[in-house]
C-alpha cells in the first residue's frame, strides 16, 4: 500500500475520530452504503480485506456481514482529495442493506435515464450465475431451463440471436434492434456463466486493447 492510504495521512475528524467511508460496488459502480470509519476500521479493513466500520449506535468495530454473512470484499481505497473522505469499490456477498436490498439508497422521485446503464450488465450477470448455483430458487425459470438444457443449446441460442440481430441491422430495422441485441447480450451472459467466463474478464480484454494505441484486433473474414 501506498503512504496516502496510511491512517496517519487520513483526516479524521477531530473530536470523534471518525470518517465517512462511500461503499461502491466494484463491478457495478452502484453506491451500495455509507459507513463511519476510525483509524482502526480502516486498517482493519486493509489488512482483512473486508469493510469494518465503526458503529456508531454499538459504538464498537463492526465489520460489516458479521452476523447476516453479507461481507464486502474490498477491491480496492480510495482516499478523497482533502483526505476526509474514504471510498471502498468492494464485491458484497449478498444484499448491502439490512432490509434486505443490494444497496441502502433508494431513489426518491423520477429520472428519465435510468442508473448506471451499463453496470445493470454486471447485475444481470449475478442473477444469471445465481440461477445456475440454485436452480431450485427459481424453477421455472428460463435461465434454469437453459442451464438444464446445457452448452450446444446455449451456444445454438446465441447464434440465432446473432443471426435475428444481423438480419435486423441489414435490413434497417431500427424499431426491433434494440430487443435483439437484448436477447443477444443476455444469451452470451447464459453462455459466459456456462462456461465458467466472468464477464470481468471480456470486459479486461477489451480494457488492453484499449489500452494499446493504434493495434489492430480483429480480422476481416
Ligand atoms: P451485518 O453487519 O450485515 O451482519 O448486520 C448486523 C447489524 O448491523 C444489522 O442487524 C443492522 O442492525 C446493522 N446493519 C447491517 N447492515 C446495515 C446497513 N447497510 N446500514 C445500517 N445498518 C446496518
Ligand atoms: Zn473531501
Ligand atoms: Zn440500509
Ligand atoms: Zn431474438
Amino acid at each position: 500500500t501506498s503512504d496516502t492510504l496510511t491512517p496517519s495521512s487520513l483526516r479524521f475528524d477531530a473530536t470523534t475520530g471518525l470518517l465517512p467511508a462511500i461503499i461502491q460496488d466494484a463491478d457495478t459502480g452502484q453506491v451500495l452504503m455509507l459507513g463511519y470509519m476510525n483509524a482502526e476500521a480502516w486498517e482493519r479493513t486493509q489488512t482483512d480485506g473486508k469493510v469494518t466500520f465503526f458503529s456508531r449506535s454499538k459504538n464498537r468495530l463492526w465489520v460489516k456481514g458479521e452476523s447476516s454473512g453479507n461481507y464486502l470484499t474490498v477491491i480496492s481505497l480510495h482516499v478523497d482529495c482533502d483526505a476526509d473522505t474514504i471510498l471502498v469499490r468492494a464485491v458484497p456477498a449478498g444484499p448491502t442493506c439490512h432490509r434486505g436490498t443490494t444497496s441502502c439508497f433508494e431513489q426518491v422521485g423520477q429520472s428519465a435515464v435510468p442508473a448506471a446503464p451499463v453496470g445493470f450488465l454486471a447485475e444481470l450477470e449475478r442473477l444469471v450465475v445465481e440461477r445456475h448455483q440454485f436452480p431450485e430458487r427459481a424453477p421455472t425459470s428460463y435461465t434454469v431451463s437453459l442451464f438444464k438444457k446445457g452448452m450446444p443449446k446455449i451456444a445454438q441460442k446465441v447464434g440465432e440471436e446473432a443471426v435475428e440481430t444481423v438480419i435486423d441491422a441489414v435490413g434497417g430495422n431500427r424499431a426491433s434492434l434494440p430487443g435483439e441485441v437484448a436477447d443477444l447480450l443476455y444469451h452470451l451472459l447464459v453462455l459466459l456463466v456456462a462456461a465458467g467466463v466472468p464477464l470481468q474478464e471480456v470486459i479486461a480484454v477489451l480494457q488492453e486493447r484499449h489500452r494499446l494505441p493504434n493495434t489492430r484486433h480483429l480480422t476481416e473474414g
